[in-house]
């Protein structure tokens, strides 16, 4: 067995692990969610302390142990100062992160998430002066839902989920529980339905959420859509999630 391995990795969370170590998850590229003893890190000359900052992309040597594997080294790639500087963006960065960690598995593997993970962060890091708290939320949202999407929960918005029948361009209602879109029609001739469990979503909104599955490269650009869509899409995106749990 190979004693040692590399990969790049997202710094997800640090904590202190017994005198002098941490215990540090990384999402990585080659192996999903590591969570691994760094030794020393809390001795004053700890040349990996200042690497394994939260949000940092780094190269990981990971070393087998007998018990728990380890770090080899770690050298940081991209820090993301602009990002760690921006309270606003840090929040939405950091709620990213901590749904990677909750969602994922310890050694499971995406490297769709992983590239999801790190443009996202690249996209926050990078916004001009005038981003805005609303942009910020839209650009979280946009990211849950790809995330989401990739845990298999791609959502239905072409046709309505209970008849079948392309959606027109009225309001729709988007099902939480079984991740589509059911029409207006539907919608009101069921008396069974949970109303708890549907949003009521605006043709506009249809149209973003069919924009934001068909569009990889979206992420870094500039959002423009209007205020009321993009409270839309974030309601949505944030009960979906909630959905999840
Ligand atoms: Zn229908």
């Amino acid at each position: 067995m190979e004693k040692s391995y590399l990969t790049k990795a997202v710094v997800i969370k640090r904590q202190d692990y017994r005198e002098y170590d941490s215990l540090v998850v990384f999402y990585t590229l080659d192996h999903g969610k590591l969570s691994l003893i760094t030794r020393g890190t809390k001795r004053e000359k700890s040349k990996l302390a200042s690497h394994i900052e939260p949000l940092s992309v780094v190269d990981l040597m990971v070393i087998r142990g007998k018990g728990r594997d380890y770090v080899g080294s770690v050298v940081a790639r991209e820090s993301y100062l602009n990002l760690k500087d921006n309270l606003n963006n840090l929040h939405w960065a950091f709620s990213g992160l901590s749904w990677i960690l909750r969602l994922t598995e310890e050694g499971e593997k995406d490297d769709r998430l992983f590239n999801l993970l790190v443009n996202y962060l690249k996209a926050l890091n990078d916004t001009p002066s005038s981003f805005t708290k609303e942009e910020g939320e839209i650009l979280f949202a946009v990211f849950a839902l790809r995330m989401l999407a990739i845990f298999g929960y791609e959502p239905q918005t072409k046709s309505c989920l209970s008849c079948k029948h392309n959606l027109q361009a009225k309001d729709n209602y988007f099902d939480l529980l079984s991740g589509g879109m059911i029409c207006e029609q539907c919608f009101f001739s069921s008396k069974s339905y949970n109303r708890e469990q549907y949003l009521k979503i605006s043709p506009e909104g249809v149209k973003f959420l069919r924009f934001i599955f068909d569009n990889n490269l979206f992420l870094g650009k500039k959002l423009k859509i209007s205020q009321k869509i993009g409270k839309e899409i974030s309601l949505l995106a944030n009960h979906f999630l909630a959905f999840r749990l």
